[in-house]
């Protein structure tokens, strides 16, 4: 491994480092910056880094990074990991999924030195941490109130980029190549091979979508030839969706929710009855086709037109997702303490 530099900080090889990348300065006369942990290895290879909270109220990736930083076996012998916990510091501040000037930082890639402060932040992240590595995990969750199965968006026509996110070891891959101002966009158009991790609820802790991340990351930098640790337990077998779509309330009122995520549909599957405040049912909500449940609304009141069940279709392989999704779920599940 030959040295990295970020902020101006020299790591050499085999080391490990600390950093604080300073950022855009608050009001209040007081510096910001974004901490960083830079672990290299003795030998040449890849440079990977892995972010969260880009929306600041994304927490399940910050506990990914640290989970992973605190893994007693987590030994980097080849190439270099960059762990950014909270690429928007601004929004973990406030607990909230924007920056300070409202804007989505997702959305402000690759932005500019004199541009608005989303866009200077997110050239300070391309700059000193995109531009420096070769490939990218980047961690995120559903929106407030909304879940997320533990699933990986990625440009699935891309060939390496597909085997990268066929060895994270979750069942669900959904091929996504929009251009939207994200970071992965921006990471995408200067070569790097990007991975996006959705899993779990804003501002909370969710132990599958936590233990599916923390064990995903080692899987790729394991593929990468960049540790010893050990892989996940057993394979899980990823099946790339088709296709997704979002069901919305039909009516407003209070929501009975019948299916929860990683459940297989039919068509005409009831997955929520909606209904007044006396128990009376006004409306079904129902599932138009076979698929899986990967994204659910939690909070149980509506108003007509709300999202609330995001469906993936995967075809002929349906029951085999399912099977795959128990497979995760069971995996995971007893590390719940
Ligand atoms: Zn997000």
């Amino acid at each position: 491994m030959t040295s990295i530099t970020i902020a101006g900080q020299t790591i050499a090889a085999d080391k490990t480092a600390q950093i604080h990348l300073p950022a855009i300065r608050l009001y209040t006369d007081t510096d910001i910056s974004i901490p960083i942990q830079v672990i290299t290895g003795k030998k040449k290879g890849p440079v990977v880094f892995v972010s969260a909270a880009v929306h600041g109220d994304e927490l399940n990736g910050i506990e990914i990074i640290r989970r992973l930083n605190q893994h007693p076996r987590l030994k980097i012998s080849a190439g270099a990991l960059i762990l950014v916990p909270m690429v928007n510091v601004y929004g973990v501040l406030n607990q909230s999924r924007y920056m300070p000037d409202r804007r989505d930082l997702n959305r402000c890639f690759p932005g500019s030195e004199k541009g608005p402060l989303a866009g200077r932040v997110a050239n300070i992240f391309l700059n000193e941490i995109v531009n420096k590595s070769d490939y990218g995990i980047d961690l995120h969750t559903g929106a407030i109130h909304r879940t997320n199965l533990p699933q990986i968006r990625a440009d699935l026509d891309d060939p390496e980029t597909r085997n990268l996110a066929e060895q994270f070891g979750v069942p669900v891959l959904i091929n996504s190549t929009t251009r939207d101002g994200s970071l992965r966009q921006s990471a995408v158009e200067a070569g790097k091979k990007i991975l996006l991790y959705e899993a779990g609820e804003a501002l909370r802790f969710d132990e599958l979508a936590i233990a599916a991340g923390v064990n995903g990351v080692i899987n790729i930098l394991k593929h990468l030839g960049m540790t010893n640790m050990r892989r996940g337990k057993k394979k899980i077998t990823p099946f790339v969706a088709y296709n997704s779509g979002w069901f919305r309330a039909n009516a407003s009122g209070i929501v009975r929710s019948l299916k929860n995520l990683g459940d297989a549909v039919e068509a005409d599957d009831v997955l929520a009855e909606i209904g007044g405040p006396l128990g009376e049912v006004l409306s079904l909500v129902k599932a138009t086709r076979r698929g899986i449940v990967i994204g659910k609304q939690n909070i149980p009141l509506v108003q007509e037109g709300d999202a609330l069940y995001h469906i993936a279709y995967f075809g002929k392989e349906g029951d085999e997702v399912a099977e795959h999704i128990e497979l995760m779920q069971d995996l995971y599940a007893p590390e719940i303490f």
